[in-house]
């Protein structure tokens, strides 16, 4: 016997029992509480008179009675000799405590019954916070299902890649797309060859320019604009954008691509430039003929001098007429091949002043100062008729945005083997928004449509084909309201 263990005997037993860190109480079969230790009393917030003057059915929350009733009948019955039940007891200030209860029965030397030994451990903090957790796992479910449904249901293509560029995923519509990126099936890493083009339609994309690897490598971009599928009649169009994902220590941990379905936009635009660069190859036959007329008309002598003025007039709106439709052609020719430059030797020097003589006139006449900073000579090797349609259009611009009274400086320098055009204006200058898109095609500033001035936004397309034609680039710094200064430069190629 336990008991016999002690030299003091049962009275140690009993202050052991007594002084358990854990809760513990004898049970009559019918439930009294025969005797509580101090740790059920604090469990449960009640003194030991108190306790004792209930039975273990009034603590135990309704719900888990029946359970442990069973279970206990079972022991009772014989059936078994102990049980174990997790269930809830009424705290004497009416919350809940969680228990841990253990009960095992003691009978007598003939098998009678005497009472249960009950053992309960408080298991409240354990078990609110496996509630928490489980609670955090339906929120977390709930919301992974949300997800799935958007990612699924979204009209734009979706993939997940990891940091080696493995696919962690991609949502159905991606699905399609892949099928006709990759007939032939794909393998599930980022940068694999495939029926990728340029936005040419023709050019097939590099590994290293497929948007996968480029995010695969960090990149974050936006509007990468390709072709997938070989077929013309199917082929979709698409902009992709990715941006990287990082664990939380802040490494890179992979990245998100969204490719977004544009073929109908890119149509569209296709069937713009087609209208385009046709009305515009058909309009210039009938005008040389115009002008080729018009200077015959001019040359003769026995016109009436009324007449002859009306010619002057008609020809100069037939040369303008000319210059657009070759800001047409031009622009068509870039999009399909670039610009083809013949390079002979031209002054520069002489090109720019012999350009800013030709507008002087319309500065005079908008009383705008029109100043020039250039060495006597400058030989290069450039095309001469392209390299006159920069300075054109950079000069009638800083005209055209400028206010009367204010000045138009125009610079030419060549240093480190480079030549630097400059014009700068104080006119209304140009939104920071809208500096990235100056160079596309059609591409009007707000204030140069809300102050009506005439213009087509095709200039700066032309600058800017022309002048990389010569390998070189346009910068340009703007504040609205203050002036804009276009900054063009190549290197010198020395005659
Ligand atoms: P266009 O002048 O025919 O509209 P451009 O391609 O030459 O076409 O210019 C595109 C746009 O850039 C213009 O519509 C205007 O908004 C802006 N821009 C160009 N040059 C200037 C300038 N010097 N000052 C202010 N805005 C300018």
């Amino acid at each position: 016997m336990l008991v016999d263990q002690f030299p003091e005997g049962g009275e140690l037993w009993r202050m052991t029992l007594e002084n358990s860190p854990v809760g513990m109480t004898l049970v009559a079969p019918d439930g009294r509480l025969l005797a509580v230790n101090r740790a059920l009393c604090e469990m449960l917030g009640y003194s030991t008179e108190e306790l004792r003057a209930k039975t273990f059915q009034e603590i135990t929350h309704p719900d888990d009675l029946a359970a442990d009733i069973e279970l206990l009948q079972e022991t009772l019955a014989g059936k078994r000799s102990s049980y174990r039940i997790v269930k809830r007891y009424f705290h004497a200030g009416g919350k809940i405590v969680w228990g841990d209860l253990s009960v095992s029965l003691l009978r007598d030397p003939d098998g009678r019954p005497i009472h249960f030994i009950s053992q309960i451990i408080d298991v409240t903090a354990q078990r609110e916070y496996e509630l928490r957790i489980a609670a955090a796992n339906r929120l977390i479910g709930h919301q992974r299902r949300m997800l799935e449904a958007v990612y699924d249901t979204v009209d734009v293509g979706l993939v997940l890649i990891d940091r080696e560029g493995h696919y962690e995923g991609m949502n159905r519509r991606h699905h399609d797309f892949m099928a006709l990126a990759f007939p032939d099936g794909h393998g599930g890493v980022a940068g694999q060859l495939g029926e990728v083009f340029q936005p040419d339609g023709t050019t097939l994309l590099a590994r290293e320019e497929m948007p996968t690897y480029r995010a695969t490598r960090g990149e974050e971009f936006d509007d990468q604009r390709i072709w997938v599928g070989a077929d013309p009649i199917t082929r979709r169009a698409l902009s992709v954008s990715a941006r990287t994902v990082h664990d939380p220590s802040g490494e890179f941990a992979g990245a998100a691509l969204a490719y977004k379905d544009v073929t109908d936009f890119m149509r569209a635009l296709e069937v713009k430039d087609e209208f385009v660069a046709s009305v515009s190859h058909e309009l210039r036959t009938p005008l040389t003929s115009i002008l080729g007329h018009l200077e015959m008309l001019r040359d003769r002598t026995d016109l009436p001098s009324d007449a002859s003025e009306q010619v002057l007039i008609v020809e100069r709106n037939a040369l303008r007429l000319g210059h657009l439709v070759s800001d047409l052609l031009h622009v068509a020719q870039v999009r399909y091949g670039g610009v083809q430059i013949a390079r002979t030797r031209v002054d520069l020097a002489n090109l720019v002043r012999d350009a800013l003589e030709a507008v002087r006139p319309i500065a005079g006449a908008s009383d705008i100062d029109l100043l020039l900073e250039a060495p006597d000579s400058l030989p290069a090797m450039v095309d001469e008729q392209r390299m006159r349609q920069v300075v054109d259009n950079l000069v009638s611009n800083a005209l055209k945005y400028s206010d009367p009274g204010s000045t138009v400086r125009v610079r030419l320098a060549a240093s480190d083997r480079r030549v630097v055009f400059e014009v700068a204006d104080e006119g209304i200058g140009i939104e920071e928004a809208e500096l990235d898109r100056l160079f596309t095609r059609f591409f009007r500033g707000r204030q140069a449509q809300q102050r009506m001035t005439p213009g087509t936004g095709l200039g700066l397309n032309i600058v800017k084909a022309i002048v990389e034609a010569h390998d070189g680039e346009v910068q340009v710094r703007s504040e609205v309201g203050v002036g804009s200064t276009f900054c063009v430069s190549f290197p010198l190629v020395a005659p």
